[in-house]
């Protein structure tokens, strides 16, 4: 029997997880996953009573491969649509109702349920950073942060955010300069627990002419029984001019800005936590594809592969799996 290829996939995000099971049954296929949880941006944190999904907030589901996919977590309970009462905020008007024209889904309890689910009967090694990438006979070494072995591979994929492939990907990597053209704005959480329940007219907000871009209140999406909370995100081109602003300062910055908002009257929440997202949203419209450098033994997918969204991290993934799949059998 022919020896199967070993392939090391890294980031355990909608596009790694994606890859992994098209195909995990052509080769030997490791995930490598620094964080402690599955979903990479798409994103859980619990603190006491509360819960926020500080990441993405929802997905829709375009092209074919998608909704198949999206039609078979609903029918298994891991996602639902999410119908909340939407309105428009801006600090000096009234808030005004919008329509969403397309289903919007969650995951169920939290966003990172869903590439948790798909990663069942994968092997992910959670907590483990790749820090290093060496040429190793005909294959690939990797290393962690503290200089351990992680294994030799003959494949090796970075499913990042570009800047990070970049960083982490060796030098001989056909994609370098396809991945530097790559950018992303950045985006602040700010996550509110509150002791009372909350009386908001509306269940998503998007705000305008604010450090504020998008406001969620979290147990009115589905599946969430967690206490009253609250999840900020910062426009993208104010996190963008305040990035490198210590986050106390930021943390005020977006309170103060809430406060300015007209329609909201909130009692003082008993619970303040904030995020940065360094790479959180690709901007621009134009996007490499998937890079497949395969004398070199290496790739790299991502949303930025294909767009900006949850439905590209999958695509990204998809699409490389079914490119790998051939070569893997062949
Ligand atoms: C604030 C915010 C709001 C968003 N809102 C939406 C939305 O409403 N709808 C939507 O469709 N999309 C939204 N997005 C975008 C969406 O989350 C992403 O497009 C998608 O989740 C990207 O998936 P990915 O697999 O490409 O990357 P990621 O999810 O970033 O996965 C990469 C993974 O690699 C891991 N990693 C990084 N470096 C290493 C290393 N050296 N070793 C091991 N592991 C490593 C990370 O921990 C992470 O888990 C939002 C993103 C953010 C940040």
């Amino acid at each position: 029997m022919k020896k199967q290829k070993t392939v090391a996939i890294i980031g355990a995000g909608m596009a790694g997880i994606t890859l992994a099971r098209q195909i995990h049954e052509q080769a030997r296929v490791t995930v490598f996953e620094k964080s402690r949880g599955y979903g990479g941006r798409m994103a859980v944190r619990r603190q006491d009573v509360w819960q926020f999904d500080h990441g993405a907030q929802f997905f829709t589901a375009r092209s074919s491969d998608f909704q198949l996919l999206t039609a078979s977590l609903v029918d298994a309970g891991i996602i639902a649509a999410w119908e909340p009462r939407i309105v428009s905020l801006q600090p000096a008007d009234k808030p005004y109702k919008r329509l969403w024209y397309e289903p919007h889904y969650v995951a169920v309890p939290g966003m990172s349920s869903v590439v948790k689910h798909l990663a069942t009967e994968l092997d992910v090694r959670l907590q483990t950073r790749v820090a290093a990438i060496h040429r190793f006979r005909q294959g690939w070494l990797l290393q962690d942060e503290a200089g351990q072995e992680l294994g030799q591979y003959d494949l090796v994929i970075a499913a990042l955010p570009a800047p990070q492939c970049i960083e982490l990907m060796p030098a001989e990597f056909s994609g370098q300069s396809q991945l530097a053209a790559v950018e992303y704005s950045p985006c602040f959480a700010l996550m509110l627990g509150f002791e009372q329940s909350l009386n908001l007219s509306f269940g998503a907000a998007i705000v305008k002419d604010s450090p504020i871009g998008w406001i969620a209140v979290g147990n009115a999406r589905p599946g969430r029984s967690d206490s009253s909370s609250l999840l900020l995100h910062s426009d993208n081109h104010w996190a963008e001019d305040n990035l490198e602003l210590p986050l106390p300062e930021v943390q005020q910055s977006l309170l103060n800005a809430l406060a300015d908002l007209r329609g909201i009257d909130l009692p003082a929440p008993a619970h303040i936590d904030l995020h940065r997202w360094r790479y959180a949203r690709v901007e621009g419209e134009s996007f490499p594809g998937v890079l497949l450098d395969e004398k070199q033994g290496l790739a790299a997918c991502g949303d930025w592969s294909h767009g900006k969204r949850v439905e590209d991290a999958f695509l990204s993934g998809l699409i490389l799996g079914q490119t790998l799949s051939d070569l893997l059998r062949g």
